[in-house]
């Protein structure tokens, strides 16, 4: 597997074909292919000035993970992916971007340079710190949880409120390694986020990543954040975040039945950035 991603590269034509074939045998009709902004090169300059990246063992640390990660250039990605599509009908070919308050302009400007089908945005930083990172995981204990999720949610709110994406990605993904206060302390933060999302008319996703792959072995939204994205009327997608073509519709049939379970009767997907809806069943 691995040696057909290194000969034919991993935006190439075979390589997404093995997603393809699995999706399909595993009941997936409408396909949505994303890869991370901090892939690529032409992007690289908006990570420096958002990451921590100075001589502290963090900093090095993630320098390391950058210049390890931000090889590509994006023009392979969406010409290998957009060559795909014309043989895989109704593929969207997106983008999953990180959001750092005070990076918008920035952001925004690169972004009108592609041509995409949908943008994901997401959180995974908190102060330049990429949380998720298992290596640096313990210092999770040098925070107060709960102000710590507070700032989590601020940042969530002002990448919704940015009009930059499309979708939200994985809103409550700082539970990662476990962290996490009480939840009902949260619910607060999660409806703002719930209204947030319907006031600027953002879709977010259900996003079972964490279900399979990080030790909090839970579904991105909670079920309780679910129930509240479905009362305040907010549209879903499902990812099965899959890295490796195995890894693709992992857990989708346990997310599909949360969202039944919530109320919801349908999922969204984008297309040139305009959003289509079809019915979950
Ligand atoms: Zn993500």
């Amino acid at each position: 597997m691995l040696q057909v991603r290194l000969q034919t590269g991993c935006f190439s034509k075979e390589w997404l074909d093995r997603y393809i074939r699995l999706g399909c045998a595993r009941g997936i009709e409408q396909f949505g292919v994303v890869d991370h902004l901090y892939r690529f090169k032409e992007c690289r300059e908006y990570y420096e000035g958002h990451m921590l990246l100075d001589d502290s063992p963090l900093g090095r640390l993630q320098r390391a993970w950058l210049d390890q990660v931000c090889t590509y250039s994006i023009h392979d990605y969406l010409e290998g992916m957009y060559k795909a599509a014309l043989t895989v009908p109704g593929l969207a070919v997106g983008l999953e971007v990180d959001y750092f308050p005070g990076g918008e302009k920035q952001l925004g400007a690169l972004l009108d340079r592609w041509p995409l089908d949908f943008v994901i945005g997401s959180v995974h930083f908190h102060q330049g710190w990429g949380f998720d990172n298992p290596d640096v995981q313990q210092r999770f204990q040098d925070y107060d949880l709960s102000e710590l999720y507070k700032n989590h949610f601020a940042v969530v709110k002002g990448a919704i409120a940015s009009g930059l994406f499309d979708i939200i990605a994985h809103r409550d993904n700082l539970k990662v390694f476990g962290y996490r206060p009480d939840e009902a302390e949260l619910l607060g933060s999660y409806r703002e986020v719930a209204a947030a999302l319907k006031a600027h008319d953002a879709a977010t996703e259900i996003n079972t990543g964490l279900l399979y792959r990080y030790p909090v072995k839970e579904m991105c939204p909670s079920p309780s954040f679910l129930q509240i994205l479905f009362e305040h009327g907010v549209p879903i997608t499902l990812s099965s975040d899959a890295h490796f073509p195995d890894d693709i519709g992992m857990h989708l049939n346990t997310a599909m039945q949360a969202a039944q379970r919530a109320g919801y009767k349908k999922v969204v997907y984008y297309k040139g950035r305009v959003r289509h809806t079809i019915p979950l069943c």
